[in-house]
């Protein structure tokens, strides 16, 4: 029993971890996973036999992304041992006391975003390594290079390392996830995934634009510099001008750090950032070799993590939404209450058998926190103040819109309503239709979809095509100026030159994805080939699985969607691959690299000529790599190939290449 146990959380425990280090989009609130690890340390150290070295108890963080060049850390980075509450922490206090008797802490503030490491070298920065597994990180240093509060150089020719968390304050996380929902992009769960989905991009334009900002809290190997306190240390961060937090305290004794944390969480939902604890760090820089450190985190420093907060409301309603697959969600409808700063009125309950788990009836007084401090979950209800008479949740079995029977597949968990003119599924597929990741009509966004749905314009996707058979009526609709409606058409009829992936991803194959339309314009090339492949074919085709087959195939039998795409054709809509023919050149087969900034071409446009050549290109050098083409101020990935022996081509040879090839 316990050892099927200890298996089941590791497996929940490594995907979730997955999700959250390597996705940057966790499924779980941290206070779900935090549970889930302590009941395995606890097991584990009940059945100390059952440890692994794979044990999610032993290792830091996640894999390491392939598009990095990947840096071994000097001294391994590691996690934090947690703390839930005073008892905890007294504990760590008499573990500590037991080898160093006299101790004070420095108590900082547990800043959440992802940990960095700097380095200097000759008081300049000079590269930028992700915690990634705890051995080896991430070459980060483009994107961290954008940060403003970073100094590029230090009054300090030593070689320095420094290691502390770069995060996004709360202001630009807002910021972001409204234009990313403006945009229809999916938003991030939480500013520490933002952050750290920002710093893990090729592009450095992107972290630029999103307002990060980072605060150090070790100075590594501070001793060979002659400063004997962390608290100094901290200190000596600050006079070279990198930013260390000013919310510290140096206390004596556990009392005094409880009254510190006690403080600090008053004032957590005031701070301009997130924050999910407090951490403890032995003072004497001199008792942490003595007291040491395990596989996963140092001895002498451990988190004190806030607990999730919870409040209760009642549940009101459970209310049915329809997606544009026909994909049925059910929403807890709530009695208005604050949580985590903001005011929750509704939240998803998944499908049936969530309910059913959570035994979650209508009128029942219900927990609410937000996953990852961002989406409002329902825990779990309270049965002890239910009424008598409630009565289980039974699910409905027809759609709220359009009344016609669900239908659930024995494998999945979901009801759909499978009536192609349900109004709500043809309001939500053309939303995603015009989508940006689809066909990317600029304006014709939900509101407006909904808006001349309503106003009987728009019952299906290929009506978008013959709005503009409307414009008369539509200039006498308010708000709908001249200017305007120009616009949108003009939107529309751009639209008919889009990638033909941007049209497969837009007609909502179920599982079809951008990247399986990607995958199946290369293979078929244009729209006919696609429309009549059979579920055999489509199967051979690598990344392409047998349910995602089966998807395309009865997609295209539909009558409903032959008459669509018919009509797409009619009006003119791009069918073909505008992949160009692969030119023969000195570049076809090889794999190359493209660093530094370029004059000559945009990096979108040197990858698109490269690959037109024959070339893969690829984002890190390595062993593999056999070119690297380079622009000016190149760093760590020219510096690389040089150590690896690669060769390497500036942009100007690489242009007279090009034009060589073209004569
Ligand atoms: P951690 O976040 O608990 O603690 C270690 C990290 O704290 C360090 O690496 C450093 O980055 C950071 N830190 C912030 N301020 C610091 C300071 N002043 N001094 C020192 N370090 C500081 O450990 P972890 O290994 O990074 O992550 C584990 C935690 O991540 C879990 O406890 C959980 O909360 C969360 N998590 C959540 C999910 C999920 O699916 N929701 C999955 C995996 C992990």
């Amino acid at each position: 029993m316990s050892y099927a146990r200890i298996q089941e959380l590791r497996k929940w425990l490594n995907q979730w971890a997955r999700e959250y280090y390597e996705l940057d989009a966790p499924t779980v609130s941290d206070a779900q996973y935090d549970s889930y690890m302590q009941e395995l340390i606890a097991l584990e150290n009940e059945f100390p036999e059952y440890i692994t070295k794979d044990s999610p108890t032993q290792k830091v963080g996640g894999k390491v992304l392939e598009s990095f060049t990947k840096v071994a850390h000097k001294q391994r980075m590691l996690s934090l041992a947690n703390a839930f509450n005073l008892e905890e922490l007294r504990q760590f206090d008499e573990r500590v006391r037991k080898i160093v008797p006299k101790v004070e802490y420095v108590v900082e503030l547990k800043m959440d975003g992802l940990a960095m490491s700097l380095h200097y070298n000759d008081g300049q920065l000079v590269q930028a390594v992700t915690r990634g597994d705890g051995e080896v990180g991430e070459d980060v240093t483009h994107n961290v290079m954008t940060i403003r509060s970073i100094p590029h150089t230090i009054p300090i020719r030593d070689e320095i390392e420094v290691r502390g968390e770069v995060i996004m304050p709360k202001a630009s996380f807002e910021k972001l996830n409204e234009e990313r929902a403006k945009n229809n992009e999916p938003l991030f769960a939480n500013p520490r995934n933002a952050a750290a989905g920002s710093i893990r991009q090729l592009d450095s334009s992107v972290a630029a634009k999103r307002n990060l900002d980072a605060y150090w809290y070790f100075l590594m190997d501070a001793q060979k510099l002659g400063i004997h306190e962390h608290s100094e240390a901290l200190d000596q961060l600050s006079e070279w001008g990198i930013k260390t937090n000013p919310n510290r305290k140096v206390c004596q004794n556990i009392d005094e750090v409880w009254q510190f944390i006690q403080t600090i969480s008053e004032q957590r939902s005031e701070l301009p950032y997130d924050i999910d604890g407090m951490v403890l760090k032995v003072n004497r820089l001199d008792d942490w070799n003595v007291i040491g450190n395990t596989v996963k985190a140092p001895k002498w420093a451990i988190a004190y993590k806030f607990p999730a907060e919870e409040v209760i409301t009642r549940m009101n309603d459970i209310v049915l939404t329809v997606g544009r697959t026909g994909k049925i969600t059910p929403n807890a409808v709530l009695e208005p209450v604050r949580v985590a700063g903001s005011v929750i009125s509704a939240a998803t309950l998944h499908n049936e058998d969530m309910i059913k788990a959570k035994d979650l009836r209508v009128g029942d007084y219900v927990v609410i926190h937000k996953a990852g401090d961002v989406i409002p979950e329902v825990v779990r209800s309270l049965p002890e103040k239910r009424d008598e008479n409630s009565k289980e949740y039974v699910f409905p079995d027809t759609c709220p819109v359009c009344h016609s029977h669900l239908v659930r597949d024995a494998d999945e968990a979901a009801h759909y309503c499978i009536n192609q003119d349900c109004p709500a599924r043809v309001v939500e597929s053309i939303i995603h239709f015009a989508s940006r990741n689809a066909m990317n009509i600029d304006t014709l966004g939900d509101k407006r979809v909904e808006f001349l749905h309503d106003a009987g314009w728009l019952n299906s996707i290929e009506d978008i095509y013959r709005l503009h058979e409307h414009r008369e009526e539509l200039l006498e609709c308010e708000g709908y100026k001249e200017k305007s409606v120009d616009k949108l058409l003009a939107a529309i009829e751009a639209s008919k030159q889009n990638p033909l992936e941007d049209l497969i991803f837009g007609l909502g194959i179920r599982q079809v994805g951008e990247k399986a339309a990607k995958i199946l314009v290369k293979h078929f090339k244009n729209m006919e080939t696609l429309r009549h492949a059979g579920v055999e074919e489509l199967c051979r085709i690598k990344d392409i699985g047998l349910i995602t087959a089966q998807s395309i195939v009865s997609f295209f039998q539909e009558e409903h969607n032959q008459h669509l795409v018919d009509a797409l054709i009619e009006f003119g809509l791009n069918m073909e691959s505008d992949e160009q023919e692969v030119v023969e050149s000195r570049f076809s087969g090889k794999t190359v690299v493209l660093t530094g900034s370029l004059s000559l071409f945009t990096r979108d446009e040197a990858k698109a000529l490269l690959e037109r050549l024959g070339a893969n290109v690829s984002g890190s050098v390595s062993k593999k790599t056999d070119l690297v083409i380079y622009g000016e101020n190149a760093g760590s990935k020219l510096a690389k190939a040089n150590e690896l022996n690669v060769e390497t081509m500036d942009e100007s040879t690489f242009m007279s290449e090009v034009n060589a090839l073209e004569k």
